[in-house]
């Protein structure tokens, strides 16, 4: 089990495959310091999801570790590896319920002031409070009450009232109106502060906010820096 951690985050010499003699991964080495933010880029297939993948030991690498604050992430529990762990998926999940009850998945306990105060904090308050029924609207898994850019918000508050230590996010790859990509940048920086995080990055804002930047090419790292110095 795993003590509060601090989210200092160590890939060393993965290599992984779903289909033998076909590596996903080949020789990964990325050391992450706690707090850091990490953009992980390249072309379909590069390799971007497969390291999420092992970071949340959906699978186990074949060679290597990934090292959590010191410890092999396959000697942690998955609960308490999880609990410290949170995602934010491309595909935003929603789920049949209200918005409120759709905040609050993050924090089950967490009081009507803690889920508006998460919404504010990534400017998800102001349209929550222009629909219908405010935080009690009823949302429907695959319905169209909101949009892919409100999704985005509605997951970001989700993720901040649950505050792990490190955050993998996937980002959504659908266009957004550029008032609401504004939204989304700042309200990423408040959700990235003072966390380890990992990002699928499409967005070129969202690249540049990122402390580093990774470019995976067929499974390996070509370039590491942050987006001035590549
Ligand atoms: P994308 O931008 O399309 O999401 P990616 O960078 O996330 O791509 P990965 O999903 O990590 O790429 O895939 C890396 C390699 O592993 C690819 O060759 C892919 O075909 C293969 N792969 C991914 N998932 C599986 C799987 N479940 N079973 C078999 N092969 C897989
Ligand atoms: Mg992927």
């Amino acid at each position: 089990k795993l003590p509060a951690i601090k989210g200092n985050i160590h890939f060393e010499d993965i290599v992984f495959e779903y289909e033998k003699d076909r590596p996903a991964l080949r020789g990964i080495n990325l050391k992450v310091r706690a707090g850091q933010s990490v953009a992980l880029v390249g072309h379909t297939g590069s390799g971007k999801s497969t390291i999420i993948n092992l970071l949340c030991r959906f699978y186990d690498p074949v060679q290597g570790s990934v090292i959590l604050d010191g410890h092999d992430i396959r000697d942690v529990t998955i609960e308490s590896l999880r609990s410290q762990v949170g995602i934010v998926l491309q595909d935003t999940f929603i789920f049949s319920g209200t918005i409120r009850d759709n905040i609050r998945f993050g924090k089950l306990n967490a009081t009507d002031e803690e889920v508006e105060a998460a919404a504010k904090a990534v400017h998800a308050h102001d349209f929550i409070v222009n629909l219908p029924q405010g935080y009690d609207t009823e949302v429907q898994e695959r319905g169209n009450v909101l949009s892919m850019g409100q999704r985005q918000l509605l997951s970001f508050a989700r993720a901040l009232l649950a505050d792990p230590r490190v955050l993998i996010l996937d980002e959504a790859t659908a266009s957004i109106d550029t008032e609401t990509e504004l939204k989304i940048q700042e309200a990423l920086k408040t959700l990235l502060q003072g966390r380890t995080s990992f990002i699928i990055a499409h967005r070129l804002s969202t690249i540049r906010s990122c402390d580093n930047i990774v470019v995976l090419d067929h499974g390996r790292i070509m370039e590491t820096g942050n987006h001035d110095q590549l």
